[in-house]
């Protein structure tokens, strides 16, 4: 049931009709809960908030799938101005990434200059970059990429891996073989629509692949950022990590902007190291979509600026 809903948000949002009116009417259908502003100087009263509560934080510039080189390097030119903003306003800019906003679908060396420009810059900032994951198409392109980035003076770049494609646990196998020591990878379930050719479509099965990723994850010595919402995948991740031993810098437990943030601060009182991943910009289409795509009642925020 909850398949077909998301299919049909999904499958909603790419008609050029509600593209256009949701993006004329961006903040009254809700968009302020799950992106944090449309600039950084918007934003920092939220980061600030978040980390004086305990929670760390992790920016998203908005974008993805651009079509031409031009909006690639502005949005390359956002990304990096981000970064410094972050350092300038005294927070470490960790910061993530989609691929395709950077160009990696129109010519791969670009994305590889931008990223590789982004990810040195933040990490001499004391920061680091992780490389979103998008839909299956981008998944060798990526790890490709996260191989240039890092070869190229960004060790600490990491990227996700979706626990609902077949491909990921040997994807998972050969990231860790190719990874230096103790670098991180983020466990998602993965939320694009994808079809049963590549992608587990059944919510069990996605979730007892998230728990085998994360624990091949830590046997290899990983560090694991565990990015969900789901309590019983935390429970479970959580126990196996105590169970085995893993240090609390070996792990973290990733939650986005404006979901479950009971859940977020209980977290952070039991001790668990929490980061928040926290979208700014304008570009804020494609990822709504994808947050109301994720539970029915986020539709209802929607309806209420419509007619409230
Ligand atoms: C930090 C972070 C980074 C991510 N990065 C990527 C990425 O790079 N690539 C990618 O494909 N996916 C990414 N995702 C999204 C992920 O793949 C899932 O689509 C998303 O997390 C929803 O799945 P879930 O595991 O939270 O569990 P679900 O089974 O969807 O939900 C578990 C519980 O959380 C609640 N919940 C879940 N989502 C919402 C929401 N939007 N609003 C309110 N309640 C909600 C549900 O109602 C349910 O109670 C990321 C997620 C996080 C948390």
């Amino acid at each position: 049931m909850l398949n077909l809903y998301r299919r049909a948000v999904l499958g909603a949002a790419g008609v050029p009709g509600v593209e256009t009116l949701a993006r004329r009417h961006g903040w009254r259908f809700g968009v302020g809960r799950f992106v944090a502003g449309e600039t950084l100087a918007d934003a920092l009263p939220a980061l600030r908030a978040l980390t004086d509560d305990g929670r760390r934080v992790l920016v998203d510039v908005l974008g993805e799938y651009v079509r031409d080189v031009e909006a690639a390097r502005a949005m390359g030119a956002a990304v990096a101005a981000t970064v410094a903003g972050l350092a300038e306003a005294g927070m470490t800019p960790v910061v993530s990434v989609k691929p395709t906003q950077l160009g990696l679908g129109l010519d791969p060396a670009l994305a590889r200059d931008l990223a590789g420009g982004v990810a040195r810059a933040a990490e001499q900032a004391g920061g680091r970059v992780c490389l979103d994951m998008e839909d299956h198409r981008y998944v060798d392109r990526t790890l490709a990429l996260l191989a240039d980035v890092r070869a190229d003076g960004a060790p600490h770049t990491s990227t996700v891996l979706q626990a609902y494609l077949h491909r990921t646990p040997a994807d998972l196998v050969a990231l860790l073989a190719a990874s230096p020591a103790g670098s991180e990878v983020r466990i998602v379930k993965g939320a694009y629509h994808e079809g049963a050719d590549v992608a587990l479509q059944e919510l069990p099965a996605i979730r007892r692949a998230f728990v085998a990723a994360c624990e091949t994850a830590w046997r290899a010595g990983a560090r694991v950022n565990v990015a969900t919402h789901d309590e019983g995948l935390i429970l479970e991740t959580t126990a196996f990590a105590r169970g085995a031993a893993v240090a609390a810098d070996r792990y973290e437990l990733q939650l986005l902007f404006g979901v479950k943030p009971a859940l977020q601060r209980r977290l952070v009182a039991e001790g668990h190291p929490v980061r928040v991943y926290v979208p700014i910009g304008a570009d804020w289409y494609g990822y709504f979509s994808r947050r109301l795509a994720e539970r029915p009642a986020n539709a209802a925020v929607v309806v209420r600026g419509l007619f409230g």
